[in-house]
């Protein structure tokens, strides 16, 4: 990329979008475009071509969607298939359109077959059925991948996408019915450290193994991607590391410094029981993670004091 590229961040105000924005900044580029939701809708097709073809960016990073936890998976499944097709489709086809050089699609590990072996290697996708908590989802973004891919092979576009394993840090959604499973642990330690439980709750059997990154590290991953590397083939980005949500909700409750128990709500589903990426790929070309798990939460649980804690109180009194 050079230095005065200019760059869109589809999705700047997320977690991911909003650490990107970061990288880019620290890296040197100043020529960034982003638009709010309320300036750009990204489901308008004709909004989307419209802004694709007034700025005519370089490059651009995909980091828009509609995400959320198991629960919000497998209860918003209309919106979430509609909302992520419609997305990948309408910007996909505006970069082709406006002639974007090079564009950077973020998938997700969820495109795995659920019994799929483990560690989960690129070359597993569409081998078997998928996980149906998120299946919606995950068809969403296998059709970005395909996406991709079809305007390379038909128009010669160079569009890469990338799988991200389960990620978390600052901007994170700590909504408890919506989230993840690693900012509803930080926020359920942290309210019973305050208000002294016994226990929290913990969703499932805690026996489902999950890899977690730290989201600087996804943002400085893709940074490597965008500037080397230009293949067809999509790549996973993760640590290479799992653990069982048992464990996580120890190591959580260790850096918050919760010192009750843990509980299993098994009537909440548990998901697909593995999903580990293969990150042989990535690392062949010379990138690797920098934030080790526990450093990452300690950091993740910062900013929840600092930004999302205070409002969580303010929402309870
Ligand atoms: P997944 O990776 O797509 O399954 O999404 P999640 O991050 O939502 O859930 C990962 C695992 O953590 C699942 O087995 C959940 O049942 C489990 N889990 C345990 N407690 C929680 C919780 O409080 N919230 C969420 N979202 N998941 C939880």
């Amino acid at each position: 990329m050079r230095p005065d590229a200019k760059v869109y961040v589809a999705g700047h105000d997320g977690m991911v979008g909003s650490a990107l924005v970061h990288a880019l900044r620290a890296r040197g580029f100043t020529n960034l475009v982003w638009r709010t939701r309320e300036q750009l809708e990204l489901l308008d097709q004709r909004a989307v071509r419209d802004f694709f073809l007034a700025e005519r960016p370089d490059h651009v990073f995909l980091a828009a969607a509609r995400v959320g936890g198991i629960i919000a998976n497998n209860t918003y499944r209309a919106d979430f298939i509609y909302e992520n097709l419609t997305i990948s489709a309408n910007v996909i086809h505006a970069a082709h359109e406006s002639g974007v050089t090079k564009l950077l699609n973020l998938g997700s590990s969820c495109i795995y077959p659920r019994l799929a072996p483990q560690p989960l290697k690129e070359e597993y996708l569409l081998t078997g059925a998928l996980e149906p908590t998120n299946e919606p989802y995950a068809i969403a973004k296998i059709a970005a991948i395909k996406l991709c891919e079809s305007y390379r092979r038909q128009y010669g576009r160079n569009f890469v996408s990338v799988m991200p394993t389960n990620l978390y840090g600052p901007g994170d959604n700590f909504d408890l019915e919506s989230s993840h499973v690693l900012p509803a642990l930080i926020r359920k330690c942290h309210e019973a450290k305050v208000r002294d439980d016994h226990a929290i709750t913990v969703w499932g059997t805690g026996n489902p193994r999950r890899e977690f990154l730290y989201v600087d590290d996804l943002a400085d991953a893709c940074m490597f991607v965008m500037e080397h590397y230009d293949e067809e083939p999509f790549l996973n980005i993760g640590c290479g590391e799992d653990l069982t949500i048992r464990e996580l909700a120890e190591l959580v409750a260790q850096v918050v410094g919760f010192r009750g128990g843990v509980r299993f709500d098994e009537s909440k589903p548990d998901g697909t029981p593995r999903k580990l990426l293969d990150v042989s790929r990535l690392r062949a070309l010379g990138w690797s993670p920098k934030v080790g798990l526990q450093a990452g939460i300690a950091k993740a649980y910062n900013w929840f004091l600092e930004h999302a804690a205070p409002r969580v109180h303010a929402q309870a009194d």
